[in-house]
Protein backbone atom coordinates (compact mmCIF):
# COMPACT_ATOMS: atom_id res chain seq x y z
CA UNK A 1 0.00 0.00 0.00
CA UNK A 2 1.00 4.00 -0.68
CA UNK A 3 0.40 6.25 2.11
CA UNK A 4 -0.61 9.24 1.15
CA UNK A 5 0.92 12.28 2.57
CA UNK A 6 -0.90 15.37 2.61
CA UNK A 7 0.08 18.60 4.61
CA UNK A 8 0.97 17.55 8.21
CA UNK A 9 -2.19 17.96 10.50
CA UNK A 10 0.35 18.73 13.16
CA UNK A 11 4.53 20.14 13.40
CA UNK A 12 4.89 17.24 16.47
CA UNK A 13 5.11 14.11 15.27
CA UNK A 14 6.61 11.74 18.43
CA UNK A 15 4.43 11.61 20.94
CA UNK A 16 4.70 9.47 24.65
CA UNK A 17 1.70 8.36 23.54
CA UNK A 18 -0.93 8.17 20.40
CA UNK A 19 -4.85 7.39 21.45
CA UNK A 20 -6.60 6.28 17.64
CA UNK A 21 -10.05 7.26 18.29
CA UNK A 22 -12.02 9.71 20.25
CA UNK A 23 -15.60 7.83 21.35
CA UNK A 24 -16.65 6.07 24.14
CA UNK A 25 -13.16 4.43 25.33
CA UNK A 26 -10.51 6.80 23.71
CA UNK A 27 -11.56 9.74 25.71
CA UNK A 28 -11.27 8.90 29.07
CA UNK A 29 -8.45 7.07 27.94
CA UNK A 30 -6.67 10.36 26.35
CA UNK A 31 -8.13 12.13 29.66
CA UNK A 32 -6.16 9.67 31.65
CA UNK A 33 -3.30 9.87 30.54
CA UNK A 34 -2.86 13.35 29.47
CA UNK A 35 -3.18 14.01 32.96
CA UNK A 36 0.03 11.96 34.00
CA UNK A 37 1.68 12.82 30.48
CA UNK A 38 0.47 15.95 29.57
CA UNK A 39 1.49 17.24 26.34
CA UNK A 40 2.70 13.62 25.33
CA UNK A 41 -0.90 12.38 24.23
CA UNK A 42 -2.21 12.88 21.03
CA UNK A 43 -6.21 11.63 20.08
CA UNK A 44 -5.97 10.87 16.85
CA UNK A 45 -9.88 10.72 15.21
CA UNK A 46 -10.93 10.07 11.59
CA UNK A 47 -13.74 12.28 11.33
CA UNK A 48 -14.26 16.13 11.90
CA UNK A 49 -14.92 18.27 14.74
CA UNK A 50 -18.03 19.35 14.70
CA UNK A 51 -20.53 21.76 17.33
CA UNK A 52 -23.72 22.43 18.23
CA UNK A 53 -23.81 24.73 15.18
CA UNK A 54 -23.12 22.36 12.69
CA UNK A 55 -25.99 19.64 13.79
CA UNK A 56 -28.50 21.04 11.58
CA UNK A 57 -31.31 18.05 12.61
CA UNK A 58 -31.54 17.51 9.29
CA UNK A 59 -31.31 13.68 8.65
CA UNK A 60 -30.48 13.84 4.58
CA UNK A 61 -27.60 16.53 6.05
CA UNK A 62 -26.48 14.79 9.38
CA UNK A 63 -26.69 11.20 8.44
CA UNK A 64 -23.90 11.01 5.48
CA UNK A 65 -22.15 13.40 7.67
CA UNK A 66 -22.25 11.46 11.42
CA UNK A 67 -22.39 7.96 10.63
CA UNK A 68 -19.81 5.68 9.29
CA UNK A 69 -19.82 5.01 5.79
CA UNK A 70 -22.86 7.33 5.46
CA UNK A 71 -25.35 5.41 7.61
CA UNK A 72 -25.75 1.99 5.52
CA UNK A 73 -22.90 0.09 7.35
CA UNK A 74 -23.91 -3.39 7.51
CA UNK A 75 -22.95 -6.97 7.28
CA UNK A 76 -21.83 -8.74 3.80
CA UNK A 77 -25.55 -10.32 3.68
CA UNK A 78 -27.07 -7.25 4.10
CA UNK A 79 -28.90 -8.53 7.25
CA UNK A 80 -27.67 -6.42 9.91
CA UNK A 81 -27.16 -2.86 9.82
CA UNK A 82 -24.74 -1.55 12.22
CA UNK A 83 -24.55 1.96 13.52
CA UNK A 84 -21.18 3.85 14.35
CA UNK A 85 -20.33 7.19 14.06
CA UNK A 86 -17.33 8.75 12.73
CA UNK A 87 -16.88 12.36 14.08
CA UNK A 88 -14.87 13.61 17.38
CA UNK A 89 -16.87 11.97 19.93
CA UNK A 90 -17.77 8.84 18.06
CA UNK A 91 -20.59 7.14 18.50
CA UNK A 92 -21.45 9.36 22.09
CA UNK A 93 -22.41 11.98 19.55
CA UNK A 94 -25.04 10.03 17.83
CA UNK A 95 -26.39 8.18 20.74
CA UNK A 96 -29.68 8.02 23.04
CA UNK A 97 -27.42 9.19 25.51
CA UNK A 98 -28.69 6.13 28.23
CA UNK A 99 -26.80 4.99 30.93
CA UNK A 100 -26.07 1.93 33.18
CA UNK A 101 -23.72 0.59 35.40
CA UNK A 102 -22.22 -2.26 34.26
CA UNK A 103 -24.15 -5.31 35.75
CA UNK A 104 -22.47 -7.74 37.92
CA UNK A 105 -22.71 -10.56 36.27
CA UNK A 106 -20.17 -9.64 33.89
CA UNK A 107 -17.77 -10.98 36.41
CA UNK A 108 -18.39 -14.35 36.36
CA UNK A 109 -19.12 -14.60 32.21
CA UNK A 110 -15.90 -12.59 31.48
CA UNK A 111 -13.95 -15.06 33.95
CA UNK A 112 -15.45 -18.00 31.75
CA UNK A 113 -14.33 -16.77 28.52
CA UNK A 114 -10.73 -15.69 28.98
CA UNK A 115 -11.01 -12.36 30.07
CA UNK A 116 -11.25 -9.68 33.46
CA UNK A 117 -13.70 -7.41 35.43
CA UNK A 118 -14.27 -6.67 38.38
CA UNK A 119 -17.42 -4.79 38.37
CA UNK A 120 -16.70 -4.05 42.06
CA UNK A 121 -13.08 -2.95 41.82
CA UNK A 122 -14.14 -1.17 38.80
CA UNK A 123 -16.90 1.26 40.73
CA UNK A 124 -14.97 4.16 40.91
CA UNK A 125 -14.12 4.20 37.03
CA UNK A 126 -18.15 4.44 36.78
CA UNK A 127 -18.47 6.83 39.55
CA UNK A 128 -15.92 9.29 37.70
CA UNK A 129 -17.93 8.48 34.58
CA UNK A 130 -21.06 9.41 35.56
CA UNK A 131 -19.71 12.30 37.23
CA UNK A 132 -18.20 13.83 34.26
CA UNK A 133 -21.05 12.90 31.80
CA UNK A 134 -23.44 14.18 34.83
CA UNK A 135 -25.35 10.90 34.59
CA UNK A 136 -29.08 11.29 36.28
CA UNK A 137 -32.97 9.39 35.52
CA UNK A 138 -34.71 11.19 33.42
CA UNK A 139 -37.47 12.82 35.11
CA UNK A 140 -41.47 12.23 34.69
CA UNK A 141 -41.83 15.23 33.66
CA UNK A 142 -39.57 14.12 31.09
CA UNK A 143 -41.08 11.02 29.47
CA UNK A 144 -42.85 11.87 26.30
CA UNK A 145 -46.18 10.11 24.98
CA UNK A 146 -44.50 6.89 23.20
CA UNK A 147 -42.08 6.06 25.88
CA UNK A 148 -45.19 6.85 28.55
CA UNK A 149 -47.50 4.26 26.66
CA UNK A 150 -44.14 1.48 26.98
CA UNK A 151 -44.45 2.03 30.82
CA UNK A 152 -48.16 2.07 30.78
CA UNK A 153 -48.53 -1.54 29.07
CA UNK A 154 -45.15 -3.01 31.19
CA UNK A 155 -47.33 -1.72 34.51
CA UNK A 156 -51.05 -3.38 33.25
CA UNK A 157 -49.04 -6.38 32.98
CA UNK A 158 -47.02 -6.14 36.02
CA UNK A 159 -43.40 -6.13 34.43
CA UNK A 160 -40.36 -4.64 36.01
CA UNK A 161 -39.66 -1.28 34.02
CA UNK A 162 -38.71 1.58 35.14
CA UNK A 163 -37.59 5.30 33.41
CA UNK A 164 -33.58 5.45 32.63
CA UNK A 165 -30.87 7.58 33.36
CA UNK A 166 -29.17 9.35 30.97
CA UNK A 167 -26.41 12.10 30.40
CA UNK A 168 -28.08 14.95 28.74
CA UNK A 169 -28.57 17.93 31.66
CA UNK A 170 -30.53 21.10 30.77
CA UNK A 171 -32.17 18.41 27.76
CA UNK A 172 -34.41 20.29 25.43
CA UNK A 173 -36.49 17.29 24.51
CA UNK A 174 -36.11 18.31 20.75
CA UNK A 175 -36.17 14.04 19.75
CA UNK A 176 -33.14 14.69 17.77
CA UNK A 177 -30.33 12.56 19.79
CA UNK A 178 -29.25 10.85 16.90
CA UNK A 179 -28.13 13.56 14.80
CA UNK A 180 -25.79 15.30 17.32
CA UNK A 181 -27.07 17.73 19.79
CA UNK A 182 -27.88 21.05 18.91
CA UNK A 183 -28.36 22.22 22.48
CA UNK A 184 -24.66 21.44 23.85
CA UNK A 185 -26.39 19.85 26.01
CA UNK A 186 -26.15 15.61 25.32
CA UNK A 187 -22.90 15.33 27.36
CA UNK A 188 -21.18 13.32 24.49
CA UNK A 189 -17.44 12.94 24.70
CA UNK A 190 -16.69 15.22 22.76
CA UNK A 191 -18.11 17.50 25.34
CA UNK A 192 -17.29 15.68 28.22
CA UNK A 193 -13.89 13.72 28.01
CA UNK A 194 -12.55 15.53 24.75
CA UNK A 195 -12.47 19.18 26.54
CA UNK A 196 -10.81 17.19 29.45
CA UNK A 197 -8.08 15.72 27.69
CA UNK A 198 -6.98 18.79 25.85
CA UNK A 199 -7.60 20.91 29.14
CA UNK A 200 -4.99 18.31 30.62
CA UNK A 201 -2.53 18.60 27.36
CA UNK A 202 -3.87 16.66 24.85
CA UNK A 203 -3.51 17.60 21.17
CA UNK A 204 -6.67 16.71 19.50
CA UNK A 205 -5.85 15.68 15.72
CA UNK A 206 -9.22 15.43 14.13
CA UNK A 207 -9.69 14.20 9.92
CA UNK A 208 -6.72 11.88 11.00
CA UNK A 209 -7.10 8.41 9.98
CA UNK A 210 -4.81 5.94 11.23
CA UNK A 211 -4.62 3.27 8.45
CA UNK A 212 -1.84 0.99 9.82
CA UNK A 213 0.81 0.56 12.33
CA UNK A 214 4.20 -0.55 12.49
CA UNK A 215 6.85 -0.90 14.90
CA UNK A 216 10.14 0.55 14.11
CA UNK A 217 12.51 0.74 16.14
CA UNK A 218 11.68 0.36 19.37
CA UNK A 219 8.75 2.86 18.64
CA UNK A 220 5.20 2.54 17.14
CA UNK A 221 4.41 4.33 13.73
CA UNK A 222 1.04 5.09 12.81
CA UNK A 223 0.37 5.44 9.27
CA UNK A 224 -2.65 7.40 8.62
CA UNK A 225 -4.17 10.19 6.49
CA UNK A 226 -1.71 12.47 7.24
CA UNK A 227 1.13 10.99 6.99
CA UNK A 228 2.87 9.62 9.69
CA UNK A 229 2.93 9.68 13.94
CA UNK A 230 5.09 7.87 16.48
CA UNK A 231 5.04 7.25 19.97
CA UNK A 232 5.89 5.00 22.70
CA UNK A 233 2.44 3.68 23.31
CA UNK A 234 -0.70 3.37 21.11
CA UNK A 235 -4.20 3.07 22.44
CA UNK A 236 -6.81 1.39 20.17
CA UNK A 237 -10.39 3.36 20.13
CA UNK A 238 -11.43 3.62 16.81
CA UNK A 239 -14.57 1.29 17.80
CA UNK A 240 -15.53 -2.54 16.73
CA UNK A 241 -14.94 -2.06 12.96
CA UNK A 242 -12.19 -0.50 12.80
CA UNK A 243 -10.37 -1.13 15.17
CA UNK A 244 -9.84 -4.79 14.08
CA UNK A 245 -9.33 -3.81 10.97
CA UNK A 246 -6.53 -1.86 11.77
CA UNK A 247 -4.98 -4.65 13.45
CA UNK A 248 -5.23 -6.86 10.82
CA UNK A 249 -3.86 -4.14 8.41
CA UNK A 250 -0.64 -3.80 10.75
CA UNK A 251 -0.34 -8.38 10.62
CA UNK A 252 -1.77 -8.83 13.97
CA UNK A 253 -4.30 -11.47 14.70
CA UNK A 254 -7.98 -9.54 15.57
CA UNK A 255 -11.77 -9.72 14.42
CA UNK A 256 -12.78 -13.12 16.06
CA UNK A 257 -15.75 -12.75 18.66
CA UNK A 258 -17.60 -10.30 17.53
CA UNK A 259 -21.15 -9.65 19.30
CA UNK A 260 -24.27 -7.62 19.30
CA UNK A 261 -27.33 -6.37 20.86
CA UNK A 262 -29.90 -7.46 18.28
CA UNK A 263 -32.30 -5.03 17.89
CA UNK A 264 -35.35 -5.08 16.00
CA UNK A 265 -38.69 -2.99 16.82
CA UNK A 266 -42.43 -3.37 16.72
CA UNK A 267 -44.96 -0.34 17.09
CA UNK A 268 -47.98 0.30 18.75
CA UNK A 269 -50.53 1.99 16.73
CA UNK A 270 -53.05 4.56 18.93
CA UNK A 271 -56.07 6.39 17.89
CA UNK A 272 -54.71 9.76 19.46
CA UNK A 273 -51.22 10.65 18.32
CA UNK A 274 -48.48 9.86 20.05
CA UNK A 275 -45.77 12.32 18.10
CA UNK A 276 -43.25 10.03 19.81
CA UNK A 277 -40.19 12.18 17.92
CA UNK A 278 -40.75 14.98 20.01
CA UNK A 279 -39.31 14.67 23.49
CA UNK A 280 -36.61 12.19 24.63
CA UNK A 281 -36.79 9.28 21.91
CA UNK A 282 -35.50 6.52 24.42
CA UNK A 283 -36.45 7.24 27.71
CA UNK A 284 -38.09 4.13 29.53
CA UNK A 285 -37.38 0.36 29.47
CA UNK A 286 -38.84 -3.15 30.56
CA UNK A 287 -36.14 -5.67 32.34
CA UNK A 288 -38.87 -8.55 32.85
CA UNK A 289 -36.76 -10.46 30.33
CA UNK A 290 -33.37 -9.45 30.86
CA UNK A 291 -30.99 -11.58 32.31
CA UNK A 292 -28.66 -9.18 34.31
CA UNK A 293 -29.12 -7.49 37.65
CA UNK A 294 -30.60 -10.40 38.79
CA UNK A 295 -33.29 -10.73 36.40
CA UNK A 296 -33.62 -14.46 34.87
CA UNK A 297 -35.31 -13.74 32.02
CA UNK A 298 -34.67 -14.88 28.04
CA UNK A 299 -31.81 -12.33 27.53
CA UNK A 300 -33.09 -9.04 26.69
CA UNK A 301 -34.23 -5.66 27.55
CA UNK A 302 -37.31 -3.87 25.44
CA UNK A 303 -36.49 0.05 25.32
CA UNK A 304 -38.75 3.00 24.27
CA UNK A 305 -37.42 3.87 20.66
CA UNK A 306 -38.42 7.26 18.59
CA UNK A 307 -37.12 8.30 15.32
CA UNK A 308 -37.14 10.49 12.94
CA UNK A 309 -38.61 10.28 9.93
CA UNK A 310 -35.97 9.27 7.42
CA UNK A 311 -35.15 7.07 10.00
CA UNK A 312 -38.51 5.33 10.24
CA UNK A 313 -38.81 4.83 6.54
CA UNK A 314 -36.35 2.31 6.38
CA UNK A 315 -37.56 -0.15 9.43
CA UNK A 316 -41.20 -1.55 8.07
CA UNK A 317 -39.55 -3.51 5.21
CA UNK A 318 -43.22 -5.04 4.16
CA UNK A 319 -44.35 -7.39 1.85
CA UNK A 320 -47.91 -6.51 1.05
CA UNK A 321 -48.27 -3.27 2.73
CA UNK A 322 -48.21 0.00 1.22
CA UNK A 323 -45.15 1.88 2.59
CA UNK A 324 -47.58 4.67 2.34
CA UNK A 325 -50.08 3.52 4.49
CA UNK A 326 -47.56 2.43 6.95
CA UNK A 327 -45.65 5.93 7.19
CA UNK A 328 -49.47 7.83 7.23
CA UNK A 329 -49.55 5.98 10.53
CA UNK A 330 -46.28 7.82 11.75
CA UNK A 331 -47.71 10.18 14.27
CA UNK A 332 -50.00 7.65 15.91
CA UNK A 333 -46.92 5.17 16.65
CA UNK A 334 -45.34 4.43 19.75
CA UNK A 335 -42.33 2.28 19.43
CA UNK A 336 -40.30 -0.71 21.27
CA UNK A 337 -36.43 -1.76 20.49
CA UNK A 338 -35.42 -5.00 21.75
CA UNK A 339 -31.38 -5.50 22.90
CA UNK A 340 -31.08 -9.31 22.95
CA UNK A 341 -27.89 -9.97 24.42
CA UNK A 342 -26.88 -12.53 21.38
CA UNK A 343 -25.63 -15.40 21.11
CA UNK A 344 -24.07 -15.63 17.94
CA UNK A 345 -20.85 -14.58 16.85
CA UNK A 346 -19.85 -12.77 13.80
CA UNK A 347 -16.15 -11.80 12.24
CA UNK A 348 -14.30 -8.51 11.06
CA UNK A 349 -12.27 -9.22 8.32
CA UNK A 350 -10.20 -7.35 5.39
CA UNK A 351 -11.63 -7.73 2.24
CA UNK A 352 -9.50 -5.37 -0.72
CA UNK A 353 -8.22 -3.09 2.66
CA UNK A 354 -11.48 -3.07 3.90
CA UNK A 355 -13.32 -4.13 6.67
CA UNK A 356 -16.08 -7.14 5.79
CA UNK A 357 -18.78 -8.06 8.69
CA UNK A 358 -20.31 -11.08 8.47
CA UNK A 359 -22.96 -12.24 11.55
CA UNK A 360 -24.88 -14.73 11.24
CA UNK A 361 -27.70 -15.38 13.42
CA UNK A 362 -27.74 -17.83 15.53
CA UNK A 363 -31.20 -20.18 16.45
CA UNK A 364 -31.18 -18.78 20.24
CA UNK A 365 -31.40 -15.38 19.12
CA UNK A 366 -33.66 -16.01 16.13
CA UNK A 367 -36.03 -17.55 19.09
CA UNK A 368 -35.48 -14.80 21.27
CA UNK A 369 -36.55 -12.02 18.79
CA UNK A 370 -39.60 -14.04 18.57
CA UNK A 371 -40.30 -13.95 21.75
CA UNK A 372 -39.49 -10.16 21.75
CA UNK A 373 -42.46 -9.65 19.24
CA UNK A 374 -45.30 -11.46 21.33
CA UNK A 375 -44.41 -10.08 24.00
CA UNK A 376 -44.33 -6.07 22.97
CA UNK A 377 -47.36 -7.10 20.59
CA UNK A 378 -48.94 -7.95 24.58
CA UNK A 379 -47.56 -4.61 25.69
CA UNK A 380 -48.74 -2.52 23.65
CA UNK A 381 -52.13 -4.13 23.32
CA UNK A 382 -52.19 -3.82 26.80
CA UNK A 383 -51.87 -0.06 26.47
CA UNK A 384 -54.65 0.74 24.36
CA UNK A 385 -52.97 0.01 21.13
CA UNK A 386 -55.23 -1.14 18.33
CA UNK A 387 -52.73 -2.92 16.13
CA UNK A 388 -49.11 -3.28 16.66
CA UNK A 389 -47.03 -3.12 13.33
CA UNK A 390 -44.12 -5.34 13.56
CA UNK A 391 -41.25 -4.91 11.73
CA UNK A 392 -41.30 -8.51 10.06
CA UNK A 393 -41.63 -8.72 6.19
CA UNK A 394 -44.15 -11.15 6.62
CA UNK A 395 -46.33 -10.17 9.52
CA UNK A 396 -47.13 -6.25 9.27
CA UNK A 397 -49.82 -5.55 11.50
CA UNK A 398 -51.27 -7.85 13.90
CA UNK A 399 -54.09 -7.15 16.66
CA UNK A 400 -53.54 -10.16 18.51
CA UNK A 401 -50.43 -12.16 19.93
CA UNK A 402 -49.31 -14.46 15.87
CA UNK A 403 -45.96 -16.24 16.52
CA UNK A 404 -44.49 -14.85 13.66
CA UNK A 405 -44.29 -17.38 10.18
CA UNK A 406 -40.95 -17.36 10.04
CA UNK A 407 -37.77 -15.88 11.67
CA UNK A 408 -35.49 -16.90 8.40
CA UNK A 409 -32.52 -13.88 8.75
CA UNK A 410 -33.73 -11.26 5.92
CA UNK A 411 -37.42 -11.79 6.94
CA UNK A 412 -37.62 -8.82 9.17
CA UNK A 413 -35.55 -5.43 10.18
CA UNK A 414 -32.90 -5.98 12.38
CA UNK A 415 -30.13 -3.63 13.31
CA UNK A 416 -27.63 -2.62 16.39
CA UNK A 417 -26.36 0.55 17.02
CA UNK A 418 -24.24 -1.78 20.48
CA UNK A 419 -21.47 -4.01 18.91
CA UNK A 420 -18.50 -5.32 20.63
CA UNK A 421 -15.48 -7.71 20.38
CA UNK A 422 -13.03 -8.26 17.12
CA UNK A 423 -10.21 -7.60 19.54
CA UNK A 424 -11.77 -8.83 23.08
CA UNK A 425 -10.32 -8.95 26.03
CA UNK A 426 -8.83 -13.20 26.58
CA UNK A 427 -9.09 -13.26 22.93
CA UNK A 428 -6.75 -10.87 21.09
CA UNK A 429 -5.69 -9.21 24.16
CA UNK A 430 -4.13 -10.16 27.34
CA UNK A 431 -7.18 -10.13 29.93
CA UNK A 432 -7.44 -6.53 30.61
CA UNK A 433 -6.26 -4.72 27.24
CA UNK A 434 -2.58 -5.20 26.49
CA UNK A 435 -1.75 -7.17 23.10
CA UNK A 436 0.25 -9.97 24.08
CA UNK A 437 3.79 -9.91 22.21
CA UNK A 438 3.22 -6.10 21.19
CA UNK A 439 4.94 -3.76 24.03
CA UNK A 440 3.14 -0.73 24.60
CA UNK A 441 0.00 -1.24 21.94
CA UNK A 442 -3.64 -2.00 23.91
CA UNK A 443 -7.04 -1.61 23.24
CA UNK A 444 -9.56 0.23 25.33
CA UNK A 445 -12.73 0.49 23.46
CA UNK A 446 -15.90 -1.29 22.85
CA UNK A 447 -13.77 -3.95 20.70
CA UNK A 448 -11.94 -5.29 23.42
CA UNK A 449 -15.52 -5.65 25.36
CA UNK A 450 -15.67 -10.13 24.81
CA UNK A 451 -19.22 -10.23 24.52
CA UNK A 452 -22.46 -8.17 24.11
CA UNK A 453 -23.25 -7.16 27.92
CA UNK A 454 -26.64 -6.50 27.98
CA UNK A 455 -27.12 -3.42 28.38
CA UNK A 456 -26.39 0.04 26.79
CA UNK A 457 -22.91 0.15 27.12
CA UNK A 458 -21.45 3.72 26.66
CA UNK A 459 -20.59 3.79 30.54
CA UNK A 460 -18.92 0.37 31.18
CA UNK A 461 -16.93 1.00 27.79
CA UNK A 462 -15.26 4.13 29.82
CA UNK A 463 -15.11 2.90 32.92
CA UNK A 464 -12.93 -0.21 31.57
CA UNK A 465 -11.02 2.46 29.65
CA UNK A 466 -9.99 4.75 32.35
CA UNK A 467 -9.24 1.57 34.15
CA UNK A 468 -7.31 0.54 31.41
CA UNK A 469 -5.46 3.66 30.97
CA UNK A 470 -4.82 3.38 34.53
CA UNK A 471 -2.96 0.36 34.41
CA UNK A 472 -1.09 1.29 30.96
CA UNK A 473 0.39 4.13 33.19
CA UNK A 474 1.39 1.91 36.46
CA UNK A 475 3.07 -0.45 33.44
CA UNK A 476 4.65 2.35 31.54
C1 LIG B 1 -27.60 5.35 17.29
C2 LIG B 1 -26.87 4.90 18.52
C3 LIG B 1 -27.50 5.00 19.76
C4 LIG B 1 -26.82 4.56 20.91
N1 LIG B 1 -27.39 4.76 22.13
C5 LIG B 1 -26.69 4.46 23.25
C6 LIG B 1 -27.20 4.80 24.54
O1 LIG B 1 -28.27 5.39 24.67
N2 LIG B 1 -26.45 4.45 25.62
C7 LIG B 1 -25.26 3.77 25.51
O2 LIG B 1 -24.67 3.45 26.53
N3 LIG B 1 -24.75 3.49 24.31
C8 LIG B 1 -25.41 3.83 23.18
N4 LIG B 1 -24.88 3.58 21.96
C9 LIG B 1 -23.60 2.84 21.89
C10 LIG B 1 -22.39 3.63 22.31
O3 LIG B 1 -22.44 4.96 21.86
C11 LIG B 1 -21.17 2.89 21.76
O4 LIG B 1 -21.18 1.56 22.25
C12 LIG B 1 -19.85 3.53 22.17
O5 LIG B 1 -19.80 4.88 21.76
C13 LIG B 1 -18.70 2.74 21.54
O6 LIG B 1 -17.49 3.28 21.99
P1 LIG B 1 -16.13 3.03 21.18
O7 LIG B 1 -15.10 3.88 21.80
O8 LIG B 1 -15.92 1.58 21.06
O9 LIG B 1 -16.45 3.51 19.68
P2 LIG B 1 -16.96 4.92 19.16
O10 LIG B 1 -17.64 5.69 20.23
O11 LIG B 1 -17.75 4.63 17.93
O12 LIG B 1 -15.62 5.70 18.78
C14 LIG B 1 -14.74 5.25 17.77
C15 LIG B 1 -14.07 6.46 17.17
O13 LIG B 1 -12.96 6.05 16.38
C16 LIG B 1 -12.91 6.82 15.20
N5 LIG B 1 -12.18 6.05 14.19
C17 LIG B 1 -12.62 4.98 13.50
N6 LIG B 1 -11.67 4.54 12.67
C18 LIG B 1 -10.60 5.35 12.84
C19 LIG B 1 -9.31 5.39 12.25
N7 LIG B 1 -8.95 4.49 11.32
N8 LIG B 1 -8.46 6.36 12.63
C20 LIG B 1 -8.82 7.28 13.58
N9 LIG B 1 -10.05 7.28 14.17
C21 LIG B 1 -10.92 6.31 13.81
C22 LIG B 1 -14.37 7.01 14.84
O14 LIG B 1 -14.54 8.10 13.95
C23 LIG B 1 -14.99 7.24 16.22
O15 LIG B 1 -14.95 8.60 16.56
C24 LIG B 1 -25.53 3.99 20.79
C25 LIG B 1 -24.90 3.92 19.55
C26 LIG B 1 -25.56 4.37 18.42
C27 LIG B 1 -24.88 4.26 17.09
Amino acid sequence: MTTPVPPPASPQRRFKALVIGSGAGGAPAATALAEAWGEGVALLEAGPHLHARDFTQVEREMVPRLYAQGGVQGTEDGVLSLLQARTVGGSTVINDALCFRPPPELDARWKALGAHIDTAALAPFVDRVEEVLQVREIRRDQINRANYLVGLGAARLGWHGERLRHNSVGCVQCGFRHLGCAYDAKQSMNLSFVPRAQAAGAQLLPEVEVHHLERRGGAWVALTSQGAFAAEHVVLCAGVVQTPTILLRSGIAAGDGVQVHVQTVAWGDFDDPVDGFNGIPMAYGVLEFADIYGHTGPGYLIEGVAVQPLGFSVQPQLEGLGHDEVLGRYRHLSGAVSLVRSASRGRITLKDDRPAITYPLVEADLQRLAHFYDRATELYLAAGASRVLLAHRHVGWVDRVTPVPTMDPGTFYVYTAHPFGGAGRGLVTDEVGRVPGQPGLWVLDGSAVPEAIGVNPQVTIAALALEGAARLIADA
